[in-house]
């Protein structure tokens, strides 16, 4: 049988990747734009042109998804989106539609890019899993018998709004001490921006030129690597910080793996070691209980494009053209 097609589509604040991708999760046509700052209007036509130069390449798709950074609800308009402002209370999902004339869904980017490892990724075969992707923000799929968690309006599994410490660090939301303030692959630039003001982690400080504020991640990975005390010191706080969120998630959720996404991925041991020693110090029972693998993700950043476009094909009837599935399953 010929393969169906999906177009998928990941938004975020710096790019628009469009791909078509077949039922397999096999990408076959991809295409990219940077994201137009500004209105909804100038977004939604950056996306009109996306899907319309992937048609180009290939007529016979079926439906279009769309991974898509905030608060998608269960019809496909989103509520809130900090980091694009232009999606702020917008129908994304009636608007692309009516605009293509292709089954359209939305849901949330994480989401997405959970649904894709779930299916062809890190969590393959396993019905119970999280994916949690430690980036800018820390983004969150909960994937439970085999379907993504939504909740009753869509916008379950925020976890990087996971309150850890209510005395902690300033989220971007205005809470304190939500996970990702304190575990994102910002935060880690930020406790060493810290750690360099009062004096520690010279060789950190001394590969970004001097200059605390021009401290990043990536810094303090390569001091790690090379053997570093002190960055192997603030390496180990930062992997207790993304562990204690795990614990909590893995205590609610009993999840069969934990696939982790996000830049430190590229550092192998450095980072997912010291998380695993710390999850399974403080996970509840850990050495009376089968405790989840936590793994690298290994669909990169296709993961998005992937889930979105499988979660279209998966919600639309073959053959379908125009009718709109409405809501979610
Ligand atoms: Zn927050």
């Amino acid at each position: 049988m010929t393969p169906r097609l999906g177009i998928g589509l990941d938004i975020g604040g710096t790019k628009v990747l469009g791909a078509i991708v077949d039922d397999t999760g096999a990408v076959v046509e991809e295409h990219r734009v940077p994201s137009p700052t500004g209105t909804w209007a100038g977004l939604l036509a950056a996306i009109v042109d996306t899907i319309g130069e992937l048609r180009s390449r290939r007529a016979d798709v079926a439906c279009v998804g769309i991974g898509a950074a905030g608060m998608v609800d269960l019809d496909g308009t989103i509520h809130y989106a900090p980091n694009v402002p232009a999606f702020r209370s917008t129908t994304v999902r009636a608007d692309v539609d009516a605009a293509v004339g292709l089954p359209t869904v939305v849901d949330n980017d994480a989401n997405v890019a959970a649904y894709a490892e779930a299916r062809f990724g890190a969590a393959r075969g396993m019905k119970d899993a999280l994916v949690i992707t430690l980036g800018t923000g820390i983004g969150g799929g909960v994937i439970v018998n085999g379907r993504v968690l939504r909740g009753a309006h869509g916008f379950a599994a925020e976890v990087g709004h996971f309150q850890i410490d209510p005395n902690g660090p300033m989220c971007a939301c205005g809470e304190r001490g939500h996970w990702e303030a304190m575990a994102s692959g910002t935060a880690l630039g930020v406790m060493a921006q810290a750690a360099a003001r009062r004096g520690q982690l010279a060789a950190v400080l001394a590969a970004a030129g001097g200059d605390p504020d021009a401290i990043r991640g990536p810094h303090v990975s390569a001091a790690g690597h090379a053997g570093d005390a002190e960055a192997l010191a603030l390496i180990d706080q930062y992997a207790f910080n993304v562990a204690i969120g795990l614990v909590g998630l893995a205590n609610i959720f009993d999840p069969g793996v934990i696939a982790i996404a996000g830049g430190l991925v590229n550092d192998g041991e450095l980072f997912l070691g010291p998380i695993r020693t710390h999850f399974l110090g403080h996970v509840e029972g850990s050495v009376h209980r089968p405790t989840p693998e936590i793994v690298p993700a290994t669909l990169g950043e296709r993961a998005g494009v992937i889930g979105a476009a499988i979660l279209a094909l998966d919600l639309t009837p073959v053959g379908a053209s125009a009718a709109v599935p409405r809501g979610r399953p």
